[in-house]
């Protein structure tokens, strides 16, 4: 029979939620970790910081494995034309990680460490007492003496305690797409040195991240408060 009672229940199999259940089982804890979808799932966030490396070496992820090694970061504004670079030379090295590939590397890291996962089920509620947490999802129901959320932005517990909140008018969004075979001279540059671009402008930035196989992360990213007023009469 499966079982339902754990030591900790986490929710969400991102990087937080997978990170922390390997380092709990490596503590001999019992695990279970529940996610809403399936790996290999697309994710935005790929350019990481070097200081990610020692986390990876207690997790035991291999994670230079397939990715690009990251040089440094360039920021360029565009308006004034000014340029600075912050190359990564230190202890730890760093990459540009493909987030379907790396999220499920972590996951899987997980399963190893004697983590037992779920996917494809949704956590609907949480109930917590004195004693133990009492979790519904889609398709099961499980006790756990303690429950981490790691849901990212849905924040389940977070919206229900309101714990979290939003910050009113921030106004901000973004918006990215992954390109294939990109064979600019500035694309041509980024895959040879690993760094990631960013172009800063009077409404916001765009970042140029170069992955594996000659694809570009190109993402915008707009402070709404910058825009000019649109007339869409
Ligand atoms: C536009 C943009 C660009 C970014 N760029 C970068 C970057 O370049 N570098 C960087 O380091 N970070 C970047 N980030 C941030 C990065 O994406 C996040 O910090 C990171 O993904 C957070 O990881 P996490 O594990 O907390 O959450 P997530 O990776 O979001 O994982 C949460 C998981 O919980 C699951 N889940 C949600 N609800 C439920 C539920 N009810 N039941 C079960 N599972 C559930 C989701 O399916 C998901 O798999 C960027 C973010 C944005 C928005």
């Amino acid at each position: 029979m499966e079982q339902k009672n754990y030591d900790v229940i986490i929710a969400g199999a991102g990087p937080a939620g997978t990170t922390a259940a390997t380092l709990l089982a490596q503590y001999g804890h019992s695990v279970l970790l529940i996610e809403r979808d399936q790996h290999p799932r697309f994710h935005i966030g790929e350019s990481m910081l070097p200081m990610s490396e020692s986390v990876m070496k207690r997790l035991g992820v291999a994670w230079g494995e397939g990715n690009l090694k990251k040089g440094g970061a360039e920021f360029i504004d565009e308006v004034s034309g000014r340029h600075t670079y912050f190359p990564f030379q230190g202890k730890y090295r760093t990459f540009q990680v493909e987030r379907s590939v790396f999220d499920k590397r972590l996951f899987d890291n997980a399963i190893e460490h004697g983590v037992i996962a779920k996917q494809q089920e949704q956590v609907m509620a949480v109930i917590c007492s004195e004693s133990h947490v009492q979790l519904d999802t889609d398709k099961a129901h499980y006790q756990g003496r303690y429950f981490i959320d790691a849901m990212g932005r849905d924040a389940l517990m977070g919206k229900k305690l309101s714990s979290i909140d939003k910050i009113k008018n921030l106004g901000k969004f973004a918006l990215y797409q992954h390109y294939k075979l990109a064979e600019t001279e500035v694309s041509k540059e980024l895959f040879a040195h690993g760094n990631i671009k960013t172009l800063l402008s009077d409404i916001g930035w765009v970042w140029c991240i170069p992955l594996t196989f000659e694809r570009l992360s190109v993402g915008l990213g707009i402070s709404t408060k910058q825009l000019p007023d649109i007339n869409y009469s």
